[in-house]
């Protein structure tokens, strides 16, 4: 039973964590104007957008500090005598940062892309730009846009070196990433839920069960397939911006993959046995 003053401190924290969690929603609300300004600058510069995401970024954490510091500082002192309560409070901590993590994640990538799509639209105009032989003017047949090339003319074949015009520059600085990051967001919330729920499971089961099972391979083989699939994702993503061979995206996408073998899967008894590992 929670007695009355554990629910007094229930519903102080709960209103805590209902103000710090709509401070996100404020900040971001505030921010759409700058970025809406940013947007519609012709000299547009991808370096301040960078930086102002950054210091919103470090906005939210400070919000995620207020809430793990008040709760470890305060809520589990005054609900020390009270397990459930306690437990409960520790929840709703934990649900709130997760609440805010995927609204900032959603937020600060879908801003990237408003960037990247008005990167793109002011391609058009470079894109139909001629580019003149050096030697005799006519018309060089370009054939990679995002990259210096040497291009020989086909009239007079001299051989031109054509560099990108500096806003191509910027489309391909930040495109590939932040288209990619865009639209693989829910693989990426699926394996962190995934995380979160072998988390409380194993806890469920060693606090409750007095059970200290580690995760089973069938777990961790789901793991694997949510990583992968967001891998592969964001590889197929920017591969609709930078040209890449399935080969590529597959080398890419087990290049990524390597950490979570190396530092964690490999480290587990049920693993290496699995994979015949020493
Ligand atoms: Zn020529």
């Amino acid at each position: 039973m929670t007695s009355q003053s554990s629910q007094q401190i229930l519903d102080r924290w709960n209103g805590f964590v209902t103000k710090v969690t709509q401070r996100l929603n404020e900040i971001t609300a505030e921010a759409d104007a700058g970025f809406a300004g940013m947007l519609a600058d012709p000299a547009l510069d991808t370096i301040a957008f960078g930086n102002a995401m950054t210091a919103l970024d470090v906005r939210k954490k400070d919000l995620d500090q207020k809430l793990s510091n008040t709760f470890s500082e305060q809520v589990a002192i005054q609900l020390a005598m009270d397990t459930k309560a306690e437990q409960q409070a520790q929840a709703t901590l934990a649900k709130a940062l997760w609440w805010m993590e995927e609204t900032w994640e959603r937020y600060r990538t879908k801003k990237n892309v408003e960037l990247v799509q008005t990167l793109w639209t002011r391609l058009e105009k470079v894109w139909s730009k001629p580019v003149a032989c050096v030697r005799c003017g006519s018309e060089l047949q370009r054939t990679i846009f995002h990259k210096a090339e040497s291009v020989t003319c086909r009239h007079c074949s001299a051989v031109n070196s054509v560099t990108p015009d500096p806003a191509v520059y910027n489309y391909f600085a930040v495109a590939p990433h932040y288209y990619a990051e865009a639209m693989a967001l829910e693989h990426r919330f699926a394996v962190e839920n995934f995380k979160r729920k072998l988390h409380d499971e194993r806890e469920v089961r060693v606090h409750v069960h007095d059970d200290w099972r580690d995760t089973n391979l069938e777990e961790l083989l789901q793991w694997e397939a949510l990583e992968k699939a967001y891998w592969t994702t964001y590889f197929a993503a920017q591969a609709r911006i930078v040209p890449m061979s399935e080969d590529e995206q597959k080398t890419w996408v087990a290049t990524r993959m390597q950490p979570l073998y190396d530092y964690d899967f490999n480290q587990r008894n049920v693993w290496r046995k699995y994979k015949g590992l020493p």
